[in-house]
């Protein structure tokens, strides 16, 4: 089944809640659609979604169970606010605040043993990928923060130059991304690897879904500026090809 996400970044207050009421009551059958808020809207957007398809997640988290993080959310904090799921390495994480792999792969550790969906991002800038250096960036990243074991792993893979710009790289070289990054999974984690689903995230709207999410081992669409409306993730999530 595609896995269609919606990424709110630091977008969403009280009103907000009501894009999720009407995910929740809609979401079609044959394909998982999850939304991440902002923290401070987990509890109460889980509290709409529940009973129904939708999950909510979280966009972040920090890797140590509790302690002296002023500011920081744990894993099991997140569980107990009723997410699900929750994104780690993401680009803007990343760049914003100096996450490394290191880091990334601590807090996907963590948020696996907590039961938490993870979904580990990935992805070469602009340069990198004129430097004809795509496919070695993401593999990098893949060996830095991949976690232990691929149960309960997702992967998205988002070039940093197609996140809100409008910009989607060719279906050919997202095929040959995602074909990478299956090889990867399948040499780290044998079997388990060919289950763990690839997001492809980058300027995802309802126009261009049905082509990307039609592509080899295109497991889904993390995705950010059309997630903010029921409309937006609904059009993408009908777009997904359903089984
Ligand atoms: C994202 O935030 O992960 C993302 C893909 O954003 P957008 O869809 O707006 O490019």
């Amino acid at each position: 089944m595609k896995y269609i996400v919606g990424n709110w970044k630091m977008h969403g207050t009280a009103a907000a809640l009501e894009e999720i009421r009407g995910l929740a009551g809609a979401v079609p059958d044959g394909v998982d659609v999850a939304v991440c808020p902002p923290f401070t809207l987990i509890e109460r957007a889980a509290r709409v979604a529940e009973g129904t398809r939708l999950a909510i997640g979280a966009q972040n988290l920090h890797a140590s169970e509790k302690g002296a993080h002023t500011g920081d959310i744990s894993a099991s904090m997140l569980a107990d606010a009723g997410a699900s799921l929750v994104i780690v390495g993401h680009s803007e994480r990343r760049a914003d605040c100096g996450e490394s792999d290191h880091i990334v792969h601590a807090k996907a550790e963590a948020a696996l043993a907590a039961g938490l969906t993870t979904i580990l991002c990935v992805g070469e800038t602009e340069a990198e990928r004129d430097a004809s250096r795509a496919e070695a960036v993401v593999a990098t990243q893949l060996a830095g923060s991949c976690p232990g074991s691929a149960d309960g792993l997702v992967i998205a893979y988002e070039p940093v130059w197609a996140i809100g710009t409008g910009r989607t790289p060719t279906p050919e070289d997202v095929r040959a991304m995602h074909a990478h990054v299956r090889h990867d999974l399948v040499l780290r984690y044998g079997d388990a690897g060919q289950a763990v689903r690839i997001l492809y995230g980058g300027s995802v709207n309802p126009g261009n879904a049905a082509t990307l999410l039609a592509i080899p081992d295109v497991d889904g669409a993390l995705v950010g500026g059309a997630s903010l409306t029921a409309a937006g993730l609904l059009a993408i999530a009908a777009a997904a090809p359903t089984g």
